[in-house]
């Protein structure tokens, strides 16, 4: 359904260009995951996305239209769900998501629908006569969603819509996007916890210092990435850690904890006679397959809360 191709984007001022010729498909009725460190161009693509910026050079299509002319042809088709709240405190959850539908020019009568439409898939019906300043942070969240559909868009754009929030918040908001995609909704989404991303991206693209580094279903990123190693020993490592750091620059180790996002399968048994030569048992062992934070880890060479 969007094609990005080749896109650049350089800020004023700024000699790094924040996109450096991005390409990625995003089917529709699709969630795709966009992971990246801080600074990698998440925010910038999603912003050119919802035509907060415009491309420099490269170009975006919908439906194989400019998303200029498929914009001017769908107003409200594309909705973004910025990382900061975006409402007024003091007007109620109902005044707010009128207010903003108003704002996209959505006439009276589907702007009544649309609201309560709305206000129903974010079940926010209980507290839709409530100011917003006094809601909980979970409730908060619901309704920057729930702002985001007013205009009963074909696109979301969720720019990390799980921060701060509390377990059942979280699971209701992922279950909430995965209800969006399964009624022929399109998502780009956004976010820091690698577990949401596997929970409910079938597709995913890591991006980094404004490129892609890998993009594609879920299980073949997961495949293309190199064998990981997590070990469970009976203490802490003793003396080898200082050397194993050194050999190992992106080994972590936490308490009986130690993890490799990469680790080549003929260093495997020397390790382990290490360890046995240290008096150190393991108790539990993985070895291969990465998981999508060893993937991103590879990568990026940083962990994604870094
Ligand atoms: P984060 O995870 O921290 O939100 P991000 O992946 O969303 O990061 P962007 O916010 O898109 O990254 O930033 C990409 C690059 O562009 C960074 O180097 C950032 O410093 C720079 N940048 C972002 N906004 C501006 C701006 N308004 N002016 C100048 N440079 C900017």
């Amino acid at each position: 359904m969007i094609r990005i191709d080749s896109l650049h984007y350089r800020y004023r001022a700024t000699s790094q260009p924040a996109l450096d010729g991005v390409s990625l498909d995003i089917g529709r009725g699709g969630i795709l995951g966009l992971l990246g460190p801080n600074g990698a161009g998440k925010t910038t693509l999603i912003s050119l996305l919802a035509g907060l910026l415009a491309p420099q050079e490269g170009g975006i299509a919908v439906d194989g239209e400019p998303l200029e002319a498929w914009r001017a042809a769908h107003p409200t088709a594309i909705a973004l769900v910025p990382q900061d709240y975006a409402f007024y405190p003091m007007l109620t959850v109902a005044e707010n998501l009128d207010f903003f539908a108003g704002a996209q020019g959505i006439p009276r009568r589907q702007r009544r629908d649309n609201c309560a439409a709305a206000i129903a898939f974010a079940c926010l019906e209980a507290v839709a006569g409530q100011r917003v300043g006094e809601l909980s942070g979970g409730l908060r969240r619901r309704l920057n969603l729930a702002i985001g559909l007013t205009g009963a868009p074909e696109v979301l754009l969720l720019d990390e819509p799980t921060v701060g929030i509390d377990p059942q918040s979280r699971h209701f908001l992922l279950n909430a996007v995965e209800r969006f995609a399964a009624a022929g909704g399109t998502v780009l989404y956004t976010s820091h916890y690698m577990e949401e991303v596997e929970a409910v991206c079938a597709d995913v693209a890591i991006i980094d210092h404004g490129k892609v580094l890998t993009a594609g279903p879920l299980v073949e990123v997961k495949r293309g990435g190199a064998p990981a190693l997590n070990l469970e020993i009976a203490r802490p490592l003793p003396d080898l850690a200082a050397d194993w750091q050194a050999r190992f620059p992106e080994m972590t180790a936490v308490g009986n904890t130690v993890d490799f996002p990469e680790f080549p399968a003929d260093a495997l048994a020397p390790l382990l006679a290490e360890l046995a030569a240290a008096g150190v048992a393991v108790e539990r062992m993985r070895y291969g397959a990465p998981n999508l934070e060893e993937v991103f880890m590879q990568l990026t060479h940083h962990a994604l809360r870094d």
